[in-house]
């Protein structure tokens, strides 16, 4: 049966957006959304996360640096029994180019049906922060959540997404709800 996914956007949703975060020192989970992560993970979601990590291109930090960040929060998630079926990231920057896996592209929605087989785009959801993550799960045809934050105004959105939340842990409450 095609899997129905969370598409997690990172930085200001699983964990607090201090910019281009990229150690342990900077990562400070978001409240609730390790429980958020659980409860959607046990309503029969499976959990990858979708992360733009231009900062690579940027040379602010290697990919290498990424990694160890992302083993540290896999570790984290797994104490609580929370399992992420990939995580997905975008190394390339917007000006240099276009790639076709910077979100909102969905080539990292590609990337994560690659290796778990075929999802059910229409069940799944992609939560995020920012607009290129509503135009994702648009894009991608996902249902849509995006969490209040500095990065956009409601009424200046092209899309309009199928909630909007304070957090991860409020959407998780309302699409398991
Ligand atoms: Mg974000
Ligand atoms: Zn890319």
């Amino acid at each position: 049966m095609p899997s129905k996914v969370i598409f997690l956007d990172r930085d200001g949703t699983l964990n607090v957006d201090h910019g281009y975060v990229n150690e342990r020192d900077m990562w400070e989970w978001v409240p609730g959304s390790i429980d958020a992560c659980k409860q959607l993970q046990d309503a029969g979601f499976t959990l990858a996360v979708v992360t733009n990590q231009s900062g690579i291109a940027h040379g602010m930090y290697t990919e290498k640096n990424m990694h160890e960040l992302h083993a540290y929060m896999e570790e984290e998630l797994a104490l609580h029994g929370v399992h992420l079926a990939m995580v997905a990231f975008c190394p390339h920057s917007r000006s240099k180019g276009e790639c076709d896996c910077r979100k909102p592209h969905i080539g990292m929605a590609k990337q994560i049906e690659a290796k778990i087989g075929p999802i059910n785009y229409a069940a799944s959801w992609m939560i995020g922060d920012k607009e290129a993550d509503l135009l994702f799960g648009k894009n991608a045809g996902t249902k849509t959540a995006l969490i209040r934050s500095k990065y956009w105004e409601e009424g200046k959105l092209t899309e309009k997404p199928d909630m909007v939340v304070d957090s991860l842990k409020e959407a998780a409450e309302k699409i398991v709800g």
